[in-house]
């Protein structure tokens, strides 16, 4: 059984693309924990159930950690998530709503991270938020999924825009896309300016580790992306995207309106690109544009940064 849900397939006019050129979405932030990491966390929680886990324990206080806490209340298993002090009160909202232990310890993710592993016990299946082949390959259905609504035309997509922090989301699409013999479909990975370890890293030939992250898309605040995903851009056309926190939050607002659907700045990143009049969408005539999603941003929040970035 998957705990995640088959999403939608949006054909959107609401970006500017040359005549006959089409954006499709493939809206993930309407997974039920909010975004597109229940299909890989899914799996892996689905996993270590099956070889007989009895309780799941995450270190991430968002996206991750609730897909974890979401996946184990429908696999019935005691979710135990622990969270730096930092982590939102919204986080531990909707994490306390998905029924997860939560623990609070230490300043930092790397405190909390440490004092998580040194909790597990014999039994119990830890989550990694991005750097495990489980969650590639449960994220790799909604290229499947996206593969099997066939475009007017039996036309293909020609490119792919998708937000990058630690790479799990990037490693899952392009295990997806050579599933479908899409080997040669250019993917733009994007991030905004201080949490850009993957395009720092690919400028640079080898994996740096950021002093720290100086971006509002916390989701995309991976300080090291994981070696796999380094790699793949030796053997799949992947070209890195840098947005500002401003650009990501327009994009946020921007489409609220357009698709009334609300995300977080990690995935706005993604959109800014889409939604730039002009760059290198505009050579191509089928985008598929992951919409990740993201459950800690409100609306409140979004207008905020908005009002705080503009300045
Ligand atoms: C986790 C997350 C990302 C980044 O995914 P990675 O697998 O870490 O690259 C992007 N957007 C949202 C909303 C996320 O939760």
């Amino acid at each position: 059984m998957a705990l995640h849900i088959a999403t939608p397939l949006l054909a959107s006019t609401a970006f500017p693309v040359r005549p006959g050129a089409r954006v499709w979405l493939k809206m993930e932030a309407l997974q039920p924990s909010g975004s597109f990491k229940l299909r890989g966390i899914g799996h892996a929680c689905a996993t270590w159930a099956a070889r007989g886990a009895r309780r799941i324990v995450a270190s991430s206080g968002g996206n991750a950690g609730l897909a974890a806490a979401h996946a184990g209340r429908r696999l019935g298993l005691p979710v135990l998530v622990v969270v730096p002090e930092t982590t939102s009160e919204r986080a531990r909202t909707l994490l306390a709503r998905e029924g997860a232990e939560v623990c609070i310890h230490g300043s930092s993710f790397q405190e909390a991270n440490a004092h998580a592993h040194g909790l597990l016990g014999p039994s119990d299946a830890f989550i990694h938020p991005f750097d495990d082949p489980l969650l590639w390959e449960g994220h790799a259905s909604m290229i499947d999924e996206a593969a099997a609504d066939v475009l007017p035309g039996g036309v293909r997509f020609d490119a792919v825009v998708l937000a990058v922090g630690g790479g799990g989301l990037l490693s899952g699409v392009v295990a997806g896309l050579r599933r479908q013999g899409w080997n040669t479909v250019p993917v733009f990975a994007v991030e905004t300016s201080g949490a850009d370890s993957y395009a720092r890293s690919l400028a640079a030939g080898e994996r740096i580790e950021l002093p720290a992250i100086a971006s509002i898309a916390t989701s995309l605040g991976a300080r090291t992306v994981s070696q796999h995903a380094f790699e793949l851009a030796r053997t799949h056309p992947i070209t890195p995207v840098v947005v500002s926190d401003h650009e990501a939050v327009a994009a946020c607002l921007r489409f609220m309106d357009d698709h009334r659907v609300v995300v977080e700045p990690a995935c706005g990143a993604a959109l800014a690109l889409a939604y730039r009049e002009e760059g290198p969408l505009a050579a191509f005539r089928n985008v598929l544009v992951i919409v990740c999603g993201g459950a800690t941003a409100t609306v409140a929040q979004l207008q905020a940064w908005d009002a705080q970035l503009r300045a």
